[in-house]
């Protein structure tokens, strides 16, 4: 088939869905409502819009056991938060993203209040994403902070920041940690304590190449100035690993920004 069918027919599909989505409203992500409770809603009915606003409002500097950069987080990882989150990454629910891009600017409001990012001012400011696994990339078919980050980067740039996506990092292929023997590490996680969880996912991650495209050999971090982008916050151990690898380059790493910290007494999993 020739470009411009191609193209026209991928509009109609576009067009029948926004035109579907209007006629027919998508359950609600939450509670899954539907029909009457949903007409001019967006991704929630009008109950559990409430509660993931008030859910996402609770910002504060979250205190991390394996970092002591600041990260702010705009609520706990529980109840409407932690199912929105969920219904984002695993179903697919990308139309909740208006909520959690206010949520991360509210996040970087406190940030600024406490850090020395308040002196940034007209310069660029570089959000780095924290990396998903392959394995989950490939399962859902797009990168959650990733997204967060584009998405975060365009309304900081509505504000009047230079803000920038800045993917310098990823997650090293699984053959790869078995060969150099870290393979023990891998899956591991839930049961590791926190030292073995810090090595973890330290092993995990490494500098990742600009694309082929942009014809640069790496990227250049000397001297700039990033926020770390994460979608939930629990020990710290990603958040750590990614300074170390940012700074090691040059870079000057501010913060940390995320939707949701893990409450103390749950945060035995995750990085
Ligand atoms: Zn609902």
């Amino acid at each position: 088939m020739s470009e411009l069918p191609r193209r026209t027919q991928a509009l109609g599909r576009q067009l029948t869905g926004q035109i579907s989505d209007l006629l027919l409203p998508r359950a609600c992500a939450l509670c899954w409502a539907s029909g009457q409770a949903m007409l001019g809603q967006g991704a929630l009915c009008r109950v559990c819009d409430r509660l993931l606003r008030y859910s996402s409002v609770q910002v504060s500097l979250a205190s991390l056991p394996l970092t002591d950069l600041p990260v702010a987080t705009a609520g706990s990882y529980s109840f409407e938060l932690a199912r929105a989150i969920g219904a984002y990454k695993n179903a697919g629910r990308r139309d909740l993203e208006p909520y959690f891009l206010s949520a991360l600017c509210r996040s970087f409001d406190l940030l600024l209040t406490r850090t020395a990012a308040s002196s940034l001012a007209g310069q660029p400011l570089y959000l780095v994403p924290i990396p998903s696994s392959r394995a989950s990339i490939r399962r859902r078919g797009f990168a959650p902070a990733q997204l967060l980050a584009a998405g975060l980067a365009r309304n900081l740039g509505s504000q009047g920041w230079e803000a920038r996506v800045l993917p310098a990092l990823r997650q090293r292929p699984a053959y790869r940690i078995y060969l150099q023997g870290g393979g023990a590490l891998l899956g591991a996680q839930k049961t590791l304590g926190l030292e073995g969880r810090r090595l973890a996912v330290a092993q995990k991650m490494e500098l990742a190449s600009p694309a082929w495209s942009l014809g640069l050999a790496s990227w250049n971090l000397e001297g700039r100035a990033c926020l770390l982008l994460d979608d939930v916050a629990t020990s710290g151990a990603s958040m750590e690993a990614a300074r170390i690898l940012l700074e090691g380059q040059g870079a000057r790493v501010l913060g940390g920004l995320a939707l949701a910290r893990v409450p103390k007494r749950q945060s035995g999993t995750g990085g």
